[in-house]
């Protein structure tokens, strides 16, 4: 393995920030079959990725040592791209609260978080034929394992993201938000990126980990990146979502979510999830308002009027 600083940009307090880029090679000097790169830590509370960024590079440490020749491509890992927010937990750029997976792409004003996020794309487009970028959901949500595709990509992310063994890919329309993201960049620029989210925020769920490592280690089997021999588990089918086979479920009122399920419950129709308490008022029980899998579900009670609190995946088209 060899690490290399992409990008050291010094702050007027402590030392500076740097992005570090560790890359297994291709075990012959001839051109590397593929080159895929991993990234985490976009946002410094999501810490699912740094862990499942460990997890495989210590599989890849002890490939190297064992059996060399089982790197037919090239494997990067940039596991911590936001070194400030990742020392103090917090999902933005501590300076100016900017979130550095807002800065990609060529319309934001220049700023350092751009200057770092263009650093970090133009590495990932110099050495890539293939990204994944791992995240965590934020405070509020917990999230199934599962790969969210912006709808122009779907044909060629599709089948990359069948290998993963996440629990579900869900198809999302496209939105202006998404062209400032690293996925959406990489993507228009032809390099498949796909964006893993998985669990929630400041956690680390092995259940919601684990199954991820296995998935990328086939990722990288299946794209002749490495080659496992017949050591490579299988992997799960994931459940393919269109975005009009999500059903959201929001609070009616404001209150505290007391929930009574977890993600990847398959609910039939009317089955209750949770309650929405205020002292002094009515309990309202909150209800699956369709049959399907439950892959989200609010983890943090304190709830706004209309905040998210489930989201479903159903059979049909899902229309409230
Ligand atoms: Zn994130």
């Amino acid at each position: 393995m060899q690490s290399q600083c992409i990008l050291s940009v010094q702050t007027p307090v402590g030392p500076p920030v740097e992005i570090i880029r560790h890359t297994y090679p291709a075990a012959q000097s001839t051109q590397p079959t593929k080159r895929v790169s991993l990234v985490a830590g976009l946002h410094g509370d999501e810490l699912a990725g740094l862990y499942i960024c460990h997890r495989l590079m210590e599989t890849l440490k002890n490939l190297e040592a064992q059996n060399p020749s089982a790197f037919k491509g090239e494997v990067h890992v940039y596991p911590a791209v936001n070194p400030h927010a990742l020392e103090t937990g917090t999902r933005l750029w501590p300076f100016f609260s900017a979130d550095i997976n807002r800065t990609f792409g060529e319309k934001n004003t220049p700023s350092l978080v751009a200057k770092i996020s263009a650093a970090l794309l133009d590495d990932l487009k110099s050495n890539s034929d293939l990204v994944v970028d791992f995240h965590a959901s934020n405070l509020h949500l917990m999230e199934l394992p599962q790969i969210r595709i912006i709808k122009n990509f779907e044909k060629k992310l599709i089948p990359l993201a069948k290998l993963c063994n996440v629990r579900l890919i869900w198809i999302h329309p496209h939105a202006e938000i998404f062209e400032s993201t690293l996925g959406y960049n990489l993507n228009q620029a032809n390099i498949p990126t796909l964006v893993i989210e998985t669990g929630i925020c400041l956690r680390i769920n092995k259940n919601y980990c684990d199954p991820i490592v296995q998935g990328i280690l086939n990722l990288l089997q299946q794209t002749g990146t490495l080659d496992l021999g017949e050591t490579i588990a299988e992997v799960a089918s994931p459940k393919l979502v269109q975005p009009d086979h999500v059903a959201m479920v929001h609070a009616r009122s404001a209150g505290l979510f007391v929930k009574q399920m977890q993600v990847g419950k398959m609910l039939t129709a009317g089955e209750k999830i949770g309650d929405l308490i205020d002292p002094g008022r009515a309990r309202e029980e909150v209800r699956a308002p369709c049959a399907g899998l439950l892959f989200t579900l609010r983890e943090h009670p304190l709830t706004g009027k209309g905040a998210p609190l489930a989201r479903i995946a159903t059979e049909k088209p899902f229309t409230p």
